[in-house]
């Protein structure tokens, strides 16, 4: 007998099952009612974008677009590329002495004009410059060329025809599928590509936007690190580069942790510098790798070229010495940004906020400048980064949008955030609905078909009053009901028989100590309440 395949999740990804997941809901609620009160709302992104707008603002020389996306290709335009190969191939009706009709060609040339419109009107990747240049010159030849096509089929002017051929043949080649997809690695490229696209720079003040959702990067799985990860994150887009925004933005982090009792988180701070000054100390340090190159590791010895910053992030042992006489951003920061991170701490003690400076922390992605941010939280092991952030001015242009427009954001991990709650013992302890994973307020056990159906109501009553409540979908001994209750640790069970029916009243039994009462409605209520 074949054997039956026996499913799992892949690799690095995961279930999240209650009652953990109640504790996730709790901890995104208790992100949106903070964030709320800084004046953030919501914006529910796609899961997936064009792969160039990652590759552009993530930074290629990132480990992130170098190996860590997963990309597929849209086959949504197989019809476009089919018309494309059969109209090239119909080429060989234009030789001399073919049996067939010229004028093959320039129907199936028509069928591909037919397909990239239809495509067009859905899909704004295809509508680049270059293609619709492409597509107006062979919609242009092909006007030209169906009066040279006679109604038996002949062709009347067959050199011009096959000039015009050759025009359209060179262009088929060169249309371009940008159709290349990937699930997001992050969501700031998205949050920017939206702000973008909606034209919210025309909106009054700073725009303040939170997201929250999974993210995809095929890295190595480990404790707190998976291919499919959960980040809340949040970002500020507008016309100011104050530091009081940066201040602002780690102080609602900050009230977070403390509203979920994340204890033991520590807030790391440095400025990376701006266009101006980090290019100069980027080459300063590449430079000083050169001269060690050798006592490197393959990592960091491939980093000298490709982003130099990152070797400062490593973790081996025997680069550390090596790393800690480098020279520091702090001390090649230009006069604006060396007062912009001033400002930015003394707006952090405005605020009583503690933090530690740490010139090494340069944060993975290419966009960031100025100011970077990491917290660590306990019980995560090798991988405690909690949340990064940073300020990202240069990130919105990049993108094509207005050239004055700064930004600054940060994103939680919420697998971490949640592991480290746990760790610690706190947040389904902390109340909230995650105490409700505890059993039903009431198990409601109904003896007959009559019972049945005042139970019915009954359940629905006190839902509406917002007890959780489960109700037996079929009849069972007063035994097993009971017992059943028990196992789903109930906190009562309401108890519905013909007797009570008769009596118009129900039994209630406490299961913590089996003590006992009848009770018509309105006293089952204010009990239950108590
Ligand atoms: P980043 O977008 O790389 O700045 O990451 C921000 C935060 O997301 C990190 O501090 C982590 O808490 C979390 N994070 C990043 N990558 C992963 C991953 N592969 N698995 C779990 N959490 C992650």
């Amino acid at each position: 007998m074949a054997d039956k395949a026996k499913f799992q999740a892949i690799k690095g990804v995961r279930d999240i099952l209650p009652p953990e997941s109640a504790l996730w809901n709790s901890g995104e609620q208790t992100a949106r009612e903070v964030f709320g009160t800084f004046g953030f709302a919501e914006i529910r992104l796609p899961i997936f974008e064009q792969t160039e707008l990652f590759a552009r603002s993530v930074g290629l020389d990132t480990d992130i677009v170098s190996k860590e996306m997963y990309t597929f290709e849209d086959h949504g335009h197989r019809d476009i590329e089919f018309a494309r190969k059969f109209a090239l191939n119909t080429e060989r009706y234009l030789k001399p002495g073919y049996p067939f009709g010229m004028e093959r060609f320039l129907q199936a040339v028509d069928a591909f004009v037919d397909a990239v419109e239809g495509a067009f009107s859905g899909d704004k990747s295809l509508e680049s410059r270059a293609n619709k240049e492409a597509l107006l010159e062979i919609k242009q030849a092909t006007s030209q060329m169906w009066p040279l096509v006679t109604p038996d089929g002949a062709v009347t002017n067959e050199d011009a025809f096959r000039s015009f051929a050759i025009r359209i043949v060179f262009r088929l080649q060169s249309f371009h599928f940008e159709n290349l997809l990937t699930l997001r690695p992050e969501a700031t490229a998205s949050v920017v590509r939206a702000y973008i696209e909606h034209g919210m720079q025309v909106q009054p003040g700073n725009v303040k936007l939170y997201y929250m959702g999974p993210m995809f990067r095929r890295e190595r799985p480990q404790k707190g690190r998976y291919r499919q990860f959960y980040q809340i994150g949040a970002e500020v887009l507008g016309t100011s580069d104050a530091p009081g925004i940066d201040a602002e933005v780690i102080e609602m982090l900050m009230t977070l942790f403390e509203r979920l009792k994340l204890k033991g988180t520590i807030l790391n701070i440095n400025s990376i510098g701006d266009k101006n000054c980090r290019p100069a100390y980027v080459e300063k340090l590449r430079a000083e790798f050169e001269k060690v190159r050798e006592q490197l590791g393959a990592d960091s010895q491939r980093r000298i070229e490709t982003n130099p910053l990152r070797v400062l992030d490593s973790k081996l042992e025997h680069e550390q010495a090596i790393i800690e006489k480098l020279p520091r951003i702090g001390e090649n920061l230009c006069d604006d940004c060396r007062a912009h991170y001033a400002e930015v701490k003394r707006q952090l003690d405005l605020r009583g906020i503690r933090y530690q400076e740490n010139w090494r922390l340069v944060r993975g992605l290419d966009y960031y400048m100025r100011t970077t941010f990491e917290i660590t939280a306990p019980g995560l092991g090798s991988q405690n980064a909690v949340c990064g952030g940073g300020r990202y001015d240069g990130l919105v242009e990049l993108l094509g949008g207005p050239a004055a427009t700064k930004g600054i954001g940060f994103a939680i991990g919420t697998d971490r955030l949640i592991l480290s709650l746990q760790e610690a013992g706190e947040g389904a302890a902390a109340g909230g609905p995650a105490g409700k994973a505890g059993g039903p307020d009431v198990y409601l056990a109904w003896f007959g078909a009559a019972a049945q159906t005042a139970a019915i109501g009954l359940a629905k009553r006190l839902r509406d009053a917002g007890f959780v409540v489960e109700l037996p979908a079929v009849e069972m001994k007063f035994g097993k009901s009971l017992g059943l209750a028990d196992r789903l640790r109930a906190r009562h069970a309401v108890i519905v028989g013909d007797d009570e029916l008769a009596a118009g009243i129900v039994t209630v039994k406490r299961l913590s100590d089996g003590a006992q009462q009848k009770l018509a409605e309105p006293g089952l209520m204010l009990y239950l309440r108590a």
